[in-house]
C-alpha cells in the first residue's frame, strides 16, 4: 500500500461529504413534492398561561414524513428549503393548514391562538401580509387567532426591511413574536423598536435552568427587562417541574414544554386539553 498516510481517512471522509450533499439534493427536490404527495402534517404544542393555568395557546410546527426515508426534522429541513428557495411555499401551505385547523376548532367551541414560525425570506416578500390578511378573510377568522413567530436572527438580519412586514402584519392585527431570543445578538433596545409582544427565551436557557446558575440569571434578568418593556416572556424547552415553579415564581408568562406536553396532532391535543385542564397549576 503505497497511499499517503492519511489517505483513508480523507477517503471515508470524502465519502461521508458526498453522502451529506446526496441526501440534501434528494431532500430538496423531494421536498417540493412532500405537499401533493401528502406526506407534511402540523403538530400543536401547549403554551401553559403561568397566571391562570390555562391552555389559550398553541405553537404549530410542521412535521415531514419522507416516504422512503422516513421523519425529517424541521431544522433539518426548513433550513434546507430557505437555501432552496422553498420555504414561501411551505409557509404557505402551514398557513392553510393552520387556518383550516382554527375553522374547524372555532365551529366546535374551541378557542386558542395559534401560533405559527415563519422564516427571514417569508417578511423579505413584500406580498406577505397581504397573502395573510387575504387567507384569514377567505376563512373568516379573526387575525387575533394567528400569531407569527420570527427568529432573533431573522429579524436582526435586517431590521429595517424587516420592519415593513412586521408593521403591515400587526397593523392587520396579528399577534408577533421573537423567537429563539439570547441565541442572537440583538439587544432588548433594538427589539424595542419592533411592533412585537412577546418575547420567546430560546430554550438553550431554560432545559437547565433549575441546575443552572448562569441560566437561573440570564433568564431572571431577561424576564425582568421585557416586562419593563411591556413585552410578555414565554419560555421554552420546560421539561421539568422545578423549572416550572421556577419560572412561575418568577412571573414568567408562558411557559412550553415537553413537561407540560409534547407537540401533538389536533385531535390528542382536544384530548389531551379535556384531560388535564388545570393539572398544572
Ligand atoms: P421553534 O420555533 O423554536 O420551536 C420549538 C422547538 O422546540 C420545536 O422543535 C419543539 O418540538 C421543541 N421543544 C418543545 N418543547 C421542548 C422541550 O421541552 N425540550 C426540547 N428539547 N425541545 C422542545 P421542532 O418541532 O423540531 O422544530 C424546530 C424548529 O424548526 C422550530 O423551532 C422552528 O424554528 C422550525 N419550524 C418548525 N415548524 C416550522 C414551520 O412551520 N415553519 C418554519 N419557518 N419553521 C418551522
Ligand atoms: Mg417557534
Ligand atoms: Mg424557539
Ligand atoms: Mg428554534
Amino acid at each position: 500500500n503505497d497511499a499517503a498516510p492519511g489517505a483513508d481517512r480523507i477517503a471515508v471522509y470524502q465519502a461521508q461529504r458526498d453522502q451529506a450533499y446526496q441526501r440534501r439534493i434528494r431532500l430538496a427536490r423531494d421536498l417540493r413534492y412532500a405537499p401533493q404527495y401528502r406526506e407534511l402534517s402540523v403538530v400543536f404544542q401547549p403554551k401553559l398561561d403561568l397566571a391562570s393555568g390555562e391552555v389559550r395557546q398553541v405553537e404549530a410546527l410542521m412535521r415531514w414524513k419522507h416516504s422512503e426515508l422516513g421523519v425529517i426534522g424541521p431544522d433539518e429541513f426548513i433550513t434546507l428549503a430557505e437555501q432552496t428557495g422553498s420555504i414561501g411555499m411551505l409557509t404557505q401551505w402551514m398557513m392553510a393548514a393552520v387556518l383550516s385547523q382554527l375553522r374547524s376548532w372555532i365551529d366546535h367551541g374551541i378557542h386558542l391562538q395559534v401560533a405559527m414560525n415563519i422564516s427571514a425570506r417569508d417578511l423579505d416578500d413584500p406580498a406577505f401580509p397581504q397573502r395573510m390578511e387575504r387567507m384569514l378573510r377567505a376563512q373568516q377568522i379573526s387575525p387575533d387567532y394567528l400569531s407569527l413567530e420570527v427568529t432573533e436572527s431573522a429579524v436582526m438580519r435586517d431590521p429595517q426591511r424587516s420592519l415593513d412586514s412586521l408593521l403591515a402584519l400587526r397593523e392587520l392585527g396579528i399577534a408577533l413574536a421573537v423567537d429563539d431570543y439570547g441565541t442572537g445578538y440583538s439587544s432588548l433596545a433594538t427589539l424595542k423598536s419592533l411592533p412585537v409582544q412577546d418575547l420567546k427565551i430560546d430554550k438553550s436557557f431554560v432545559l437547565q435552568l433549575a441546575d443552572n446558575s448562569d441560566d437561573a440569571v440570564i433568564v431572571k434578568s431577561t424576564i425582568e427587562l421585557a416586562h419593563n418593556m411591556g413585552l410578555k416572556v414565554i419560555a421554552e424547552g420546560i421539561e421539568n417541574a422545578r423549572s416550572l415553579s421556577w419560572l412561575k415564581e418568577r412571573h414568567c408568562d408562558v411557559a412550553q414544554g415537553y413537561f407540560i406536553s409534547r407537540p401533538l396532532p389536533a385531535a390528542d391535543l382536544e384530548r389531551w386539553m379535556a384531560e388535564t385542564r388545570g393539572t398544572f397549576v
